[in-house]
């Protein structure tokens, strides 16, 4: 780093009532951390503004200074080594407010969905979440949004209500329809490009009961469960289904029953009564036993505790697609695939039924994220776990199937890598670089997924 530009950081520190961490200090290799433990991400300075007028003083500092100016909550969606740009930490925007009659939660942007469901026990209302507590609310609904609810009540990104931004010249702003009614769309799916977030608002849906949980299935039996679950899938057009297979690791922490086994797995979710949700699951139970059943009547707020995602850091390599075809001849191809990828280290697939509501189109006035006419998304994870593990060969069969099967629409935070120009079509891409061009001429604001290639 330069001497000016060191200065300029030390003297922005000096005027922050948060923190301000810098390379080479005790707390920095900490403060840089992402979620994701595979991206090694050094920025120029690690920054928690305590307040709006902290995140104006380093938009304007990192502008002098010739920086960029990154807001990664988390770091689940992390991808790059962030050189040359000073990272927001936006932990103490940490508001959660529920208007029950009103039907909106407004949120800090260093809330994550963990909480924020919590807050919605007991008033009838479920937000937009994703399956994993940790993941913060506006990184996944800036970024598209996919929820084991969206069959019913469409992608997050559409339930967003407002957002507070500060712009990049520091210009604060409430966006709203009416405020801005480009920006707003571009907000709705087209992630952190346009300002630092400091709180949002997103609508709630009422729900009287939620049923789901996970089947477990052996992996003989995967073939003719996955055909029977995109078959169900196509038949309730709003049931939530997560539709995948897993190789569990072969480590001595694993019950001996699932050591080193692979399997089956179909996450299902049914906004209703317990009766109506266990006649979809008989549908599944038929075609084989389960291993595992964790399906349960539950509240919004212990989503987290049924879903059961792994919520430490940890390594991975992620590959994500919109696919096309949901037969039994594409069963057949998936598990091949998955089984293929797994003698190399791939450690899980999942297809995101699409359909019922996140097929809807609501004009594309309202938001970036469109219509997905897919009827599934995958996504896959390796754990980068071992120095022989090869990720690019571990999911070259499941790359290999989404060339066979991939089409255009879907949902940048379930993409893995990439740029928005891989999942929208490209006059969607070129009207988010004209809101882009507007709101940050300059260029300062950088977001994990750049609109397109360089
Ligand atoms: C274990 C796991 C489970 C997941 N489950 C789902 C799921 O069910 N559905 C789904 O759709 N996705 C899911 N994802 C993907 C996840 O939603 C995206 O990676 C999302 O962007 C993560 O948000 P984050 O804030 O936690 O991550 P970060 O990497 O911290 O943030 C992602 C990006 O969002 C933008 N951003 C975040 N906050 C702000 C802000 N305040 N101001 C401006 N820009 C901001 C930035 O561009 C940032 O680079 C999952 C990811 C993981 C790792």
């Amino acid at each position: 780093m330069t001497d000016a530009r060191a200065t300029a950081l030390e003297d922005l520190r000096s005027n922050l009532t948060g923190t301000l961490v810098l390379p080479g200090e005790p707390e920095y290799d900490t403060a840089r951390s992402p979620w994701n433990l595979s991206v090694d991400q050094r920025p120029a300075a690690v920054a928690t503004p305590a307040d709006v007028a902290d995140v104006q003083a380093i938009l304007a500092a990192a502008t002098a200074a010739g920086l960029g100016v990154t807001t990664q909550p988390n770091g689940h969606g992390a991808t790059d080594d962030l050189e040359g740009v000073v990272l927001i930490r936006p932990s103490a925007f940490d508001e959660i407010t529920v208007d029950v009659e009103g039907r909106t939660l407004r949120v800090g942007a260093g809330v994550n969905w963990g909480p924020a469901l919590q807050a919605l026990d007991g008033t009838g209302l479920i937000g937009l979440a994703g399956s994993n507590p940790e993941v913060n609310v506006v990184g996944l609904a800036l970024n598209g949004g996919h929820s084991m609810f969206s069959r019913r009540h469409g992608l997050t990104a559409r339930s967003i209500v407002a957002v507070d931004l500060v712009e990049a010249s520091g210009t604060v702003r409430r966006v709203d329809d009416t405020d801005d009614a480009e920006l707003i769309w571009a907000l709705r799916g087209g992630g952190g490009h346009f300002g630092v977030v400091t709180a949002i608002e997103l609508e709630l849906f009422p729900a009287d009961a939620i049923f789901g949980g996970s089947l477990v299935f052996p992996s003989e039996a995967a073939v003719p469960v996955i055909s029977a679950a995109f078959a169900l899938a196509r038949e309730v057009p709003e049931l939530g289904l997560d539709i995948g297979m897993m190789k569990f690791p072969d480590l001595p922490v694993m019950p001996p029953h699932l050591r080193g086994r692979v399997v089956a797995s179909i996450g299902l979710v049914h906004l209703g009564d317990e009766a109506t949700g266990r006649a979809y699951a008989d549908r599944l139970l038929a075609v084989a036993e389960p291993i595992a059943n964790s399906l349960t009547t539950f509240t919004i707020g212990q989503l987290a505790a049924v879903a059961a995602e792994p919520t430490d850091p940890m390594p991975t390599a992620d590959f994500g697609a919109s696919i096309g075809s949901d037969d039994d001849a594409f069963a057949a191809e998936l598990v091949e695939a998955f089984l293929a990828g797994a003698e190399r280290g791939l450690m899980r697939c999942g297809l995101r039924a699409m359909g019922g509501a996140t097929a809807e189109e609501l004009g594309s006035e309202l938001s970036a994220v469109g219509a997905i006419r897919a009827p599934l998304l995958l996504s896959a994870g390796v754990l980068l776990v071992s120095p022989d593990i090869d990720p690019v060969a571990a999911l070259q069969p499941l790359h290999d199937l989404a060339d066979r099967h991939g089409v255009l629409g879907g949902v940048p935070s379930m993409l893995g890598a990439g740029t928005l120009a891989d999942v929208y079509e490209p006059a969607v891409v070129d009207r988010l670089a004209a809101v882009k061009q507007r709101v940050d001429p300059g260029g300062l604001i950088r977001s994990n997924r750049a609109i397109r290639p360089a």
